[in-house]
């Protein structure tokens, strides 16, 4: 089985690692020279619009895969005229616009924050007037790691706010003052039957994730579950989904999908039965989906710049490095590292452990 996958990142790479012992093969198409992915499979050095490319893809591989969701909606659409596309092309359309996607959740009835469409600074005030401050101003598309939005605090926030973003369609939402950040990794097969790991919390650091810790029998795991499952039935999707929860006054309201394997899944790797990797490949392949269930306690920190000396990691008990092999860069994530035990005190000594390694800049 031959799989094509759209990005040949660090989430192209782990694809690659859980999909090769099953027999699979990789080729992944990405205009950057040095996509991390690409030591693991061929690489079509190619824009994601140059269709020539895009068709010698699909007519090598069985099916084709994304590891990022900003793809553009004229690469899905032409490529399925060849290959079948996992997730499907509505999917895709819904996850990269963050309008389409809190339509989609209201109408759902999942909880959402207040939001508006905001299509000029003069719609921008209005939104304002009615929503209230602080509020967050976020494009509607190609936003990622906290890049793509502007926190509105006070009036004087909002003057020229829209073209500090860029002068492009936007969303502006209530600012949640949330308890915590939860998400839920699921994945349907293309028979429809799907299963959900551990809600995992997350601490983000500049719009940035840091830190994910899978929760123990989680309080709010079936209501994360019901929300999850309305939407993957209503995309009919296949493969692994994140759905980004606020946890607040002890319910959930929706921030965002992912249509992809997440970074907030990365603990899955060496942390449940079956790894988010393994189970998209599974799901959109038509493998029996495998066991979601957790081993012991798990976390995973990301080195965002540089990762600290392997052998230092290595020292720290039942650690998992992860070096992307990426050029160390500030705000850039190159790696993560998973730490697992049987129990949470130790599971925190082994994070504080990697925090000092990180501090010290190792
Ligand atoms: P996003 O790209 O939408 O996931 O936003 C990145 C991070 O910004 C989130 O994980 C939150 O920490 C924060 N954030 C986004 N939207 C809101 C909001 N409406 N209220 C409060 N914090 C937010």
């Amino acid at each position: 089985m031959k799989i094509g996958v759209i990005g040949g990142g660090q989430l192209g790479r782990m694809l690659a690692l859980a999909g090769t012992p099953l027999g699979m093969k990789f080729v992944f198409l990405d205009p950057a020279q040095d996509a991390c992915a690409a030591t693991l499979g061929e690489h079509i050095h190619a824009d994601y619009h140059d269709h020539e490319h895009l068709r010698q893809l699909a007519d090598q591989v069985d099916m084709v895969t994304f590891e990022f969701e900003s793809v553009p909606a004229d690469t899905v659409a032409f490529l399925s005229q060849f290959v079948p596309v996992y997730p499907c092309a509505e999917s895709l359309r819904i996850a990269r616009d963050r309008l389409l996607e809190k339509n989609l959740f209201r109408s759902l009835a999942i909880p959402v924050a207040p939001f508006a469409a905001v299509d000029s600074q003069e719609e921008l005030e209005q939104a304002v007037a009615s929503i209230g401050l602080p509020a967050v101003l976020k494009t509607r598309t190609l936003g990622y790691d906290g890049k793509g939005q502007k926190v509105l605090r006070e009036p004087a926030d909002v003057a020229g706010a829209f073209a500090e973003l860029g002068n492009v369609p936007c969303i502006l939402e209530d600012f949640v003052a949330f308890s915590g950040e939860v998400s839920l990794i699921a994945v349907r097969g293309r028979d429809g039957t799907s299963k959900s790991y551990p809600l995992v919390h997350n601490t983000h650091r500049d719009g940035i994730l840091r830190l994910s810790i899978a929760s123990h029998q989680h309080p709010l795991q079936g209501l994360a579950e019901q929300y999850t499952a309305s939407v993957l039935a209503h995309l009919d999707y296949v493969g692994v989904m994140a759905f980004e929860f606020f946890e607040i006054d002890g319910g959930l309201k929706a921030n965002e999908i992912a249509p992809r394997v997440h970074n907030s899944g990365h603990w899955t790797i060496e942390g449940a039965e079956c790894s988010q990797f393994e189970n998209h490949l599974r799901a959109i392949t038509g493998l029996p989906l495998g066991s979601t269930a957790k081993l012991g306690e798990s976390a995973m920190i990301n080195f965002i710049g540089s990762v600290p000396a392997i052998a230092d990691l290595a020292a720290v008990a039942d650690c998992h490095v992860h070096d992307y092999g990426k050029a160390f860069k500030d705000g850039r994530k190159v790696g993560h590292a998973t730490v697992r035990s049987i129990d949470s005190a130790i599971l925190q000594r082994q994070l504080a452990a990697i925090s000092v390694l990180m501090a010290a800049g190792n």
